[in-house]
């Protein structure tokens, strides 16, 4: 019988690496790719899919590395997306946050229970990650490790193939299906024996080490997520909440009251797909950002965020700006205003 595994691959060198040693020993590999919601490419796809043709957000080279890395490799991926159980992770984590919103010692833990789970679907005989002792400050110390293993619930069939050597031996070395000696003993931050393997074996398409994909991590992107959990019932919470933390300006104008103004056509369009949702503001004669507006405001945050809506349509004006505004519950009006002074709505930033 082929022992088969699975692969978690996110398409950068470690995995891929990971993914290519196990083939060369004879291991039929099936990569998954799980979708938090939280990837900021798939983000970026999403965006130039509304940026007109021709433009640079819509030209960027966006792949899936995960499909490039299987492809590469002729290997299957599948990508499954866990966006919806996914949130009491980011909301509530066991273990606390990285330097930014990043739960990550929770997101691997339950990361790798999903992948058990497809392990027993598809009736694969283990796990395998591209993860190397030491590499990541949160994640990959020796004690972190072991607890990702034993809490994911995988133990034993869990394998690094880069760091096993240092690590004690796991089920496809105790069953005999790969001898310790064709692992591997990498370890630490430096990534230069991985570019060396992957020059030694041919492995010549990966994405940059530096390059992470995860908005978690990203610390202006981490203070929208803290303002919405701060001003949210947690019951309340939707995916789509933390997807529209990714475009746009975001200013907070009042505790009831905040605004996501769109930076380009891409995301003006974007926000628009929202006004079921939210009440949106454009400007009636002249070209400008739409503005969300999120919560209840008052007739005061109305005349506030108009006039924070003129300051980006026409700064120089002499004359108040116009617009329309859509999706109250007292209906849909004409309002206008003179700009906003700019320095005064630098605290509203978020
Ligand atoms: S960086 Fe993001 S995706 Fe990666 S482990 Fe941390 S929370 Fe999860």
């Amino acid at each position: 019988m082929k022992i088969k595994a699975i692969g978690m691959i996110s398409g950068g060198l470690d995995s891929t690496l990971a993914a290519y040693l196990l083939q060369r020993l004879g291991i039929d590999i099936q990569g998954v790719n799980f979708s938090t919601g939280f990837c900021l490419t798939e983000h970026q796809r999403i965006i130039a899919n509304y940026s007109p043709i021709g433009s640079k957000r819509r030209d960027r080279n966006l792949r899936n590395e995960a499909l490039r890395a299987g492809s590469d490799l002729r290997f299957p991926i599948e990508i499954i997306d866990i966006s919806t159980d996914y949130l009491p992770i980011v909301t509530h984590p066991k273990y606390g946050y990285g330097s930014a919103m990043n739960p990550c010692i929770d997101c691997r833990i339950f990361m790798l229970g999903k992948a058990m789970n497809y392990m027993r679907e598809v009736g694969a005989q283990f796990v395998f990650t591209g993860e190397v002792l030491g590499q990541r400050p949160m994640t990959q110390h020796r004690r972190t490790l072991d607890l990702i293993s034993k809490n994911s619930g995988l133990g034993d069939f869990l394998l690094r193939p880069l760091s096993a050597k240092l690590l004690p031996p796991t089920l496809p070395e105790k069953e005999g299906w790969i001898r310790r000696d064709d692992l591997l003993d990498i370890q630490g931050r430096s990534r230069k024996r991985q570019m060396e393997l992957a020059d030694e074996w041919g492995v010549e398409d990966y994405p940059q080490p530096a390059g992470g994909c995860c908005f978690l991590t990203d610390r202006n992107y981490a203070r929208r997520v803290r303002d919405l959990i701060d001003h949210r019932a947690l019951s309340d919470l939707r995916h789509e909440d933390f997807l529209i933390l990714k475009l746009g300006r975001h200013m907070r104008i009042s505790p009831n009251t905040k605004i996501i103004i769109g930076r380009d056509q891409g995301e003006n369009e974007y926000i628009e797909r929202y006004l079921t949702s939210y009440p949106q503001m454009k400007p009636m004669t002249l070209p400008g950002p739409t503005t969300m507006i999120l919560g209840s405001p008052s007739d005061d945050d109305i005349a506030k965020v108009t006039a924070i809506a003129a300051l980006y349509t026409a700064p120089q004006t002499t004359i108040p700006v116009e617009f329309y505004l859509q999706g109250l519950d007292s209906g849909d009006m004409k309002v206008s205003a003179m700009p906003a002074d700019p320095e005064r709505i630098e605290s509203y930033r978020l």
